[in-house]
């Protein structure tokens, strides 16, 4: 599908950075009919340090966007595992309207480009290995015309009606904008790595609650999924209300949790396939506005991570296909004005699906951030497998608009908390 672009510029918008945010915003603006520039500065197929946890909110989207997810290498799984105060505890994910019922684990090397391909066969033009550096501005009023680009050793610049920032965490362009990063939000650091081992295929992702070494407690929360692929992606995350989260020596710290492991899960030295590897994960909308002068923010860039459970890619997607919505009837405008009035509402109509919600989360996140309270809400919590399955359904984000009486009660509290 070839997209007419207007005479005197290269696309009718720019989304700078291929994650999974980027490529969504791309595809749906190229299937509007949009002509779209991605420009993503490593090449594929590229490592991201991830999880590669995808909750049925993620599948959804996929779905939504029409990627094939019944092919080789898709792993489904039928829930959360969480192991805790000695106890594990298998919860199924929700029967709902609103979302399929398995989530899946994919590796973010397949999973990015399997997104930037699909993008591609609608229509997007990719370019690899462009590093966006800063934005062009209008002398006049100051908004984002273009960007500027190295590649391959050479200056380039590609011009647009409109850009946006899907370029994650460290969004360069962002801040070039004058867009930095809110102290009063949650920000968690992760590390993860892959251990060949008999678990690769287990059908429930799995989450502790307590890192054990021997006797003494560790902080921060910890992950097992299965890739299916002969290796389990292991890793472990804090928040910044922890008092470990700037002094931990955060590999050291998850050599010694799965050094407690059983031996027969194979998480040994030997079976490490990659080096320990970390990222920052930005919650709870920490940059703000998502949108100004000209530039629109999707997934990291706007710090979209879920606060309750460190999900990030549904969020990236979301924000994608919510952003091209707006950026579709804008364009379609015929004033400058006009344009700009439409894009202004983006920011609230974020705030809208989700501030209530982040806020909750953020309270959660200060809670849990007390000495004591996750051992409290551990011991207390997991024996009852009701308020279990609520409280999975809360930190998950997956409830039905019109759903039981758990649904309408989180939905009302999102719905009564001060937007983020
Ligand atoms: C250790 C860890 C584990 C996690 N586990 C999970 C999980 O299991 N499930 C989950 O849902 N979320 C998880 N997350 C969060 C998730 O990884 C992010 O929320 C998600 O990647 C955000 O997608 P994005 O597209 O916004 O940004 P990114 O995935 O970061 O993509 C940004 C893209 O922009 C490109 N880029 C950056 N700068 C430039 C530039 N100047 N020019 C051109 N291109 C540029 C980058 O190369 C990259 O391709 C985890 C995060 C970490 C750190």
């Amino acid at each position: 599908m070839e997209a007419r672009v207007q005479r005197g510029i290269d696309a009718d918008v720019i989304v700078v950075g291929a994650g999974p945010a980027g490529s969504a915003v791309a595809f749906h603006l190229a299937k509007s009919g949009l002509s779209v520039l991605l420009l993503e500065k490593t090449r594929f197929p590229r490592e991201k340090v991830c999880g590669d946890g995808l909750t049925p909110r993620a599948v959804r989207e996929l779905v939504a966007m029409g990627v094939d997810i019944d092919g080789p290498g898709w792993i489904r799984n039928r829930g959360l595992r969480v192991v805790g105060g000695g106890l594990r505890l298998q919860l199924d994910w929700p029967e709902l309207h609103s979302f399929p019922d398995f989530g899946m684990v994919r590796t973010r090397a397949d999973f990015d480009e399997i997104l930037v391909r699909h993008a591609e066969r609608a229509g997007v033009r990719l370019i690899e290995g462009a590093n966006v550096t800063g934005p062009i501005l209008d002398e006049r009023s100051g908004h984002v015309t273009g960007v500027r680009v190295r590649r391959d050793g050479e200056d380039e610049s590609y011009t647009a009606r409109l850009v946006v920032a899907a370029d994650g965490n460290s969004t360069r362009l962002s801040i070039a904008m004058g867009l930095h990063k809110r102290t009063d939000r949650p920000m968690g650091v992760a590390v993860r790595t892959y251990f060949r081992s008999p678990r690769h295929d287990d059908d429930y992702l799995e989450t502790w609650l307590e890192l054990w070494d021997g006797d003494r407690l560790l902080p921060g929360y910890g992950w097992i999924f299965g890739v299916g692929d002969g290796t389990s992606n292991v890793g472990l995350g804090l928040l910044n209300t922890s008092e470990a989260f700037k002094s931990i020596d955060y590999r050291d710290l998850l050599r010694r949790w799965v050094k407690n492991m059983p031996a027969e899960w194979g998480y040994t030295e030997e079976n490490m396939t990659t080096p320990i590897r970390g990222a920052a994960l930005p919650m709870a909308f920490n940059r703000q506005p998502h949108y100004t002068r000209g530039l629109v923010l999707v997934g990291d860039a706007g710090g979209t991570i879920n606060p309750f459970n460190g999900e990030g890619i549904a969020y990236a997607m979301e924000t994608g296909r919510i952003a091209a919505d707006v950026i579709v009837q804008a364009l379609a405008r015929g004033t400058a004005a006009q344009r700009e009035r439409v894009l202004l509402a983006y920011p609230r109509i974020l705030k809208d699906a989700y501030g209530g919600y982040f806020t909750l989360g953020r309270m959660f996140v200060e809670a849990i951030g007390r000495p004591g309270v996750m051992k409290f809400a551990t011991r207390h919590g997991l024996p009852h497998p009701t308020l279990m399955r609520f409280a999975f359904k809360l930190l998950a984000n997956l409830t039905d608009r019109r759903g039981d009486a758990s649904d309408r009660i989180i939905n009302a509290l999102s719905k009564v908390a001060p937007s983020a």
